[in-house]
C-alpha cells in the first residue's frame, strides 16, 4: 500500500486565490488595501527568511506587508510596548509576531500583548480562548491549514480516533480544540507520555507537531490512517556540504502504511502561510465593517 500524498501546494493556491479576490473587494470598499504587518525580534535568519515569503505573497494577494524589527538586545517589555503600538495603530489590520522570540523575552507576555483584533496568527491568550469556547474569533494559521488538508482529502472526522502529537500553545492545542470541534475523539500524545505508540497505533488521525524528525515510524501508525506531518526540521544532508534539507517528524517510510499523507516539504507549510493572510484580510474585513458602523468610514 503506499499512501496518497496530499498537495499542500495545489490547496495553498486555491486559498490564495480567495484571498486574492476578497482583498480586492476590501479595496473596492475601504479604498486601501489591507495592512499586516510582521514583528521580527532579533536576526533570526529562519524567521527573517519565513517574514520575507510572507511579505512576497502577501503583495501577490493584494495585501500590504511591513515588517517591523526590534533588535535582539531588547527585554520583554520593550516588545510588549512595541505590540500595543502596533496594535492602535490606525494604519495596521493584521498583526503577526515571528517566533522563536530570542531567549530571554517571556513568549507567554507577548502574546498576551496581541490585541485579539489585530491578531493574524490566533495566538494570543484570548484568541485561544475563544477557540476553546468554540466562539468566532481569529484561529491559529498552522491548525487550520491542518483542517484544511484534512477537509480536502475528504477524511471523515466525526466520531473518530484523532491523535495529536505535541501539545504547544499555537500549534498542538489548537489542533485538539478544532478537531474536538468537528466532533473528532481526540487524544493529545506529549514528550511526557508514557507510551506515545500505543495511542499513535489507534489513531484513525494522526497530527504529528512535535519537531522530532522521524518521530513517527511505519509501526506507530495505523493502517490507512491519514497522517498530517506538521513538523519542519533542517537535517545536515551527507550528500551537501552547506545547507541541509527540509524534513518532517513523520519518516517517509509511513507512506507504506498511512492511507493518506501529506508531504514535508510541500504540505501542511504553504497552506499556513495561505491561511495567514486569509485571517488578515478577515481582521481588516472586520475592522472596517466596525469603522463604518462607527462611523469612521
Ligand atoms: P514546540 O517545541 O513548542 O512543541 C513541541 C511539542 O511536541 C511539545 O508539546 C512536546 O511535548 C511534544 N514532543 C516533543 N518531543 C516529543 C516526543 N518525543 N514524543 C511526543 N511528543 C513530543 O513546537 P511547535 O511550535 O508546536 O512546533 C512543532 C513542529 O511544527 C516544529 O517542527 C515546528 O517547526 C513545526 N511548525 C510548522 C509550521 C508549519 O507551518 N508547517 C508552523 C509551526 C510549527
Amino acid at each position: 500500500m503506499s499512501a496518497r500524498l496530499l498537495d499542500g501546494r495545489a490547496l495553498a493556491r486555491e486559498i490564495r486565490s480567495e484571498v486574492t479576490n476578497r482583498a480586492a473587494q476590501f479595496k473596492q470598499r475601504a479604498g486601501r488595501r489591507p495592512v499586516l504587518v510582521s514583528l521580527l525580534v532579533g536576526d533570526d535568519e529562519a524567521s527573517l527568511s519565513y517574514a520575507r515569503s510572507k511579505a512576497r505573497q502577501a503583495e501577490k494577494v493584494g495585501i500590504d506587508f511591513r515588517l517591523e524589527r526590534l533588535a535582539a538586545g531588547v527585554d520583554t517589555d520593550a516588545v510588549v510596548a512595541a505590540i500595543g503600538g502596533l496594535c492602535v495603530a490606525r494604519a495596521v489590520d493584521a498583526l503577526i509576531v515571528e517566533m522563536p522570540l530570542p531567549p530571554g523575552i517571556e513568549v507567554a507576555a507577548v502574546l498576551d500583548a496581541i490585541d485579539p483584533r489585530r491578531d493574524a496568527d490566533g495566538v494570543s491568550p484570548d484568541s485561544l480562548g475563544r477557540l476553546a469556547a468554540q466562539l468566532p474569533g481569529p484561529r491559529p494559521a498552522t491548525p487550520v491549514a491542518v483542517m484544511a488538508m484534512l477537509q480536502a482529502a475528504g477524511t471523515s472526522l466525526s466520531g473518530v480516533n484523532a491523535v495529536v502529537v505535541g501539545r504547544s500553545k499555537t500549534v498542538g492545542l489548537p489542533a485538539a480544540l478544532l478537531l474536538l470541534g468537528q466532533h473528532a475523539s481526540v487524544t493529545v500524545v506529549h514528550s511526557r507520555t508514557a507510551d506515545p505508540a500505543a495511542h499513535t497505533r489507534r489513531a484513525e488521525v494522526l497530527v504529528v507537531a512535535a519537531g522530532r524528525p522521524g518521530l513517527i515510524t511505519p509501526e506507530a501508525v495505523r493502517p490507512g490512517a491519514t497522517v498530517i506531518d506538521v513538523g519542519t526540521n533542517w537535517v545536515a544532508d551527507d550528500a551537501q556540504t552547506s545547507g541541509g534539507r527540509l524534513v518532517g517528524d513523520v519518516d517517509p517510510a509511513v507512506a507504506e502504511v498511512a492511507g493518506a499523507m501529506s508531504p514535508v516539504p510541500g504540505g501542511v507549510g504553504p497552506v499556513t502561510t495561505a491561511v495567514l493572510l486569509r485571517t488578515a484580510v478577515a481582521l481588516a474585513e472586520a475592522r472596517f465593517g466596525r469603522d463604518s458602523a462607527h462611523g469612521a468610514g
